[in-house]
């Protein structure tokens, strides 16, 4: 595809040009699902978005999602089904409390004193000002979204939504509180999922500690443990080895004697032990280590918490407590060196869990927590990824997300903070009642005395996996609801890998659960767009894009052509600026070319197109393969070839080639300029119509122009889909091989002029080798290439050799000489051929070699080793006849 040459910027104000026809669409009512939504002919399209965050503004993520997913819904709606995009935003609640946390703190504000319920006012006005924001640059994008019915997590439907399903949860056993490990952010002061801990590797040390045996084993006194951690030796309760150490056998049952705070704990035998690590014994601390956990729960030892939510040492370990993680360390160590009990240390680099939103490091911690039972759930949520169900694309990351499921551990739902769905249990202290309510309960059932409810609230996923159905007003009506009843489950969901398990799944298992069917048939993982650099885009790296620039420089029409160009399966995407660039220009080519069509057309009669012509029949042909590969693309979700089919058949095929044919017939005959008028206008609706759910704008404008019959769509975004079915009656293969080798041999002349400077008035003589059943379609369309080659002579047939001092030019099944005698050096001629045989060499034996490459064959996707074989034959071919025109001229 030819990149521009152009310069980058240009001087064009797209969004006062694009914003009227946004508001166009809006006011006409394209966006909203209408009265008769589920009425109309044809199954509902619906989209849910993925709620961005109101955490900030739009990053090229979004862009890029919200492209896909406005041109999957775009071309349903001209297909004529029902559609609806579903709009809104997420509460994002430990990200946005630490946004707003910090902005208040710039103001000199404590959340600790202004309270709760001015916290959670002023997480609202964040809300109000950039959620409007957010909103705002999806309409920017041209997004069809539907804009009178926006949705917000935490709205009051919603939040009824949220709360009726945790109150069937746990009426269910399906929600339980427990003690446990979790992931704890001593600066945030909340539990952490744990795909939501960032690890990062940290180059520490291995202590190795003196443990004394509370009674000397012949003659051994003391055993040593290592650790990355010894300030957690406060709070250990065992010394664990592997039952197959025999190292150690006989040690099992006895008792050590813990140094410092003069504990005696058992010497266990458990199966985890690593007998590798350390020396073969480790310390067992339960309470803050999740390893240590199991083996505790298992050889029931005691759980001592020595750390506060702070992540202090508690009250009760003397000159230790109140030092934080850091201080204890040091101090447990030197306390162990004085006692000469530190055996040595060594360097030891391991990986530690930060936290994603302050990047503190993460304690684990033993605290009470809600947790969901996976268990029973995720069963559903496997079985419809397996039985295809939920297709996913590409293919390959069904496994991914059946490999989350597999692995999933109860799902710790409480978070410490105000910023969300509060949970919606409710207890008495005087009489002990406690049951989840959806509705407030203020004063106890049992005993009548006030109640409370708890603190804490719940992880954001838990709200957003309710988003597909809790937007259609299954709050209220369940199943019933008659959105839920006509346009239930959604079609697309379109999203990043990252939130494979956090999002997607979640969403399976609870539709599975609250509505007993899946939330969406297909699942688009795009791939994640990552800077020029193939790293990931970062405020701290400065390698970052901002979509808002973008739509500027390209308009938006550009930047979603451009993005979407640059989608193909794999994982990520290294952002090209210069695809955006090309598909700015091809906007311009696109508009370029609708004025000339439209300055043809002042005296156009309305009427059936007809392709009387070669040329008519092979572009309808052409256009009739364009309509049914661009449909099975969509059909597979391939957008990146869904832009290089329109891109090629608009610019090489019907600006290149077929207004050129077209211009003679247009200043022919009455009859031939008005046949010549509604074959133009109508390849280019029906391309206007292909390309407008990628680039709604400029097709939009251009379809407000045309003069066709626009009684039933006034708007290019309600005209109809182009119908391969119908269309397909225009296939002609004859047509097309007959103009392709047309434009063949008119591009060999063109270059053959150029190559050697001569004019475009100079007649020539031009012999043309073609084989069978082509020579015949090329002698109907002589007149075609005479005309546009300005030949004097042109011979056409099987036999023909090659004339004495003629030039050559290769193209599939075709030879084209062009007599030089008297124009041309031959000796040049021969320095030519020999240059481009050597180069045809270099290909072909880079082919060869890569083919010969056990692991490129053991590798590649099949189709893409089928496509280089057939490349290199194709090479090979070339290169033979090279040779023997080079030693026909020699
Ligand atoms: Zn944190
Ligand atoms: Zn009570």
């Amino acid at each position: 595809m030819a990149e521009s040459t152009q310069e980058k910027k240009i001087d064009y104000d797209f969004a006062a040009h694009e914003r009227p026809l946004f508001e166009a669409w809006k006011d006409a009512g394209y966006f909203q699902r209408g009265e008769g939504f589920g009425k109309q002919k044809g199954k509902p399209y619906t989209i849910v978005i993925p709620p961005p965050n109101i955490t900030g503004v739009l990053h090229m993520g979004h862009a890029l999602n919200d492209t896909i997913q406005d041109t999957c819904i775009r071309r349903a709606r001209m297909q004529g089904r029902p559609t609806r995009w579903v709009l809104g935003t997420d509460h994002a609640g430990i990200a946005t409390q630490t946004k707003v946390d910090k902005k208040l703190a710039d103001e000199g504000i404590s959340r600790m004193e202004i309270g709760r319920e001015a916290f959670i006012d002023a997480c609202y006005d964040w809300y109000r000002e950039y959620g409007a924001t957010i909103v705002d640059q999806i309409k920017g994008m041209g997004c069809s979204c539907d804009y009178d019915d926006e949705h917000f997590t935490l709205e009051p439907g919603y939040v009824r939504a949220v709360r009726k399903l945790f109150v069937d949860w746990y009426h269910h056993d399906l929600i339980y509180r427990g003690k446990r490990i979790v992931n704890w952010c001593p600066h945030c002061t909340t539990a952490i999922a744990d795909d939501e801990a960032e690890y990062v590797d940290e180059s520490g040390h291995l202590w190795y500690l003196r443990y004394p045996l509370t009674e000397p084993v012949d003659e051994l006194e003391y055993l040593v443990v290592a650790t990355t951690r010894p300030e957690t030796m406060l709070g250990d309760t065992g010394v664990a080895v592997n039952p197959k150490d025999e190292r150690f056998a006989h040690l099992v049952g006895k008792t050590v004697k813990l140094p410092l705070v003069d504990r005696e704990i058992p010497i266990f035998a458990d199966w985890h032990v690593d007998t590798e690590f350390g020396t073969g014994c480790v310390k067992v601390t339960p309470s803050h280590d999740p390893n240590d956990w199991a083996m505790g729960e298992h050889a029931g030892l005691e759980r001592i918490n020595i750390f506060d939510e702070t992540a202090h040492v508690v009250e009760g370990y003397g000159r230790f407590s109140g030092m934080d993680r850091d201080q204890a360390r040091e101090a447990v160590v030197a306390a162990f060196d004085e006692l000469g009990l530190l055996e040595k240390v060594e360097d030891h680099d391991h990986s530690v869990m930060t936290c994603y939103r302050c990047h503190t490091k993460l304690e684990p911690w033993e605290s009470e927590q809600w947790f969901v039972a996976v268990d029973a759930l995720k069963q559903d949520a496997a079985r419809v990824v397996e039985d295809g169900t939920i297709q996913f694309h590409p293919e390959r990351w069904k496994q991914v997300y059946l490999d989350w499921l597999a692995n999933l551990k109860d799902w710790c739902i409480s978070r410490q903070l105000w910023w969300g769905h509060r949970i919606p249990m409710f207890y008495c202290d005087a009489c002990g009642w406690e049951d989840a309510s959806v509705d407030d309960v203020e004063v106890c059932p049992v005993c009548g005395a006030p109640t409370r409810q708890d603190d804490d609230v719940l992880d954001t996923w838990f709200s957003s996996q309710l988003w597909p159905f809790a937007t259609m007003g299954w709050n209220e009506s369940g199943m019933d609801a008659p959105e839920i009843r006509t346009a239930y489950p959604t079609q697309v969901l379109s999203t990043a890998r990252d939130i494979m398990g956090l999002w997607v799944a979640r969403m399976v298992m609870s539709s599975m659960y609250c509505t007993g069917t899946i939330p969406f048939e297909h699942v688009i993982i795009h791939p994640t767009v990552m800077a020029a650099d193939g790293k990931p885009m970062s405020k701290s790296r400065g390698n970052g894009v901002d979509p808002l620039r973008l739509m500027q420089d390209y308009g938006a029409d550009g930047m979603r052509f451009g993005l979407l160009m640059q989608v193909t399966g794999a994982q990520d995407l290294k952002f090209n600026e210069a695809k955006l660039e090309s598909s700015r220009n091809f906007a311009n080519k696109i508009r370029n070319a609708a004025r000339f069509v439209l300055m043809n057309l002042d005296d156009y009669e309305p009427g059936a197109p007809a392709p009387e012509t070669p040329a008519d029949r092979w572009i309808f042909s052409r256009l009739a393969g364009l309509v049914a590969r661009v449909d099975e693309a969509f059909e597979n979700f391939e957008f990146g070839e869904i832009t290089r089919e329109l891109y090629a058949f608009f610019w090489n095929e019907f600006c290149d080639w077929y207004i050129e044919f077209s211009k003679a017939r247009l200043a022919g005959t009455a009859a031939d300029r008005a046949v010549c008028q509604r074959n133009l206008a109508f390849v280019l609706d029906q391309a206007l119509r292909l390309l407008h759910p990628i680039m709604p704008f400029v097709t939009e404008e251009i379809y407000q122009q045309l003069p066709i019959n626009r009684t039933d769509a006034p708007y290019l975004i309600g005209a109809a889909w182009p119908d391969a079915e119908a269309l397909s009656s225009y296939v002609d293969t004859d047509a097309e091989r007959a103009i392709q080798m047309v434009c063949e041999c008119v591009n060999a002349i063109r270059s053959t002029r150029a190559r050697y400077g001569i004019s475009p008035k100079t007649e020539l003589a031009v012999v043309v080798k073609a084989e069978g059943a082509d020579t015949a379609l090329l002698e109907a369309q002589r007149d075609l290439i005479c005309g546009m080659g300005n030949t004097a002579s042109l011979v056409i047939g099987a036999d023909v050799s090659k004339p004495a001092e003629s030039s050559v030019s290769l193209a599939p099944g075709l030879e084209v000489y062009i007599v030089l005698s008297g124009l041309v050096d031959f000796a040049a001629e021969r320095a030519r051929l020999g240059k481009e045989r050597d180069k045809l060499a270099k290909d072909v034996a880079k082919f060869q070699k890569k083919l010969g490459n056990p692991g490129f064959l053991a590798k590649a996707a099949p189709e893409i080793i089928e496509k280089d074989k057939a490349k290199l034959a194709d090479l090979t071919d070339k290169l033979a006849r090279l040779d023997a025109q080079l030693a026909e001229i020699s």
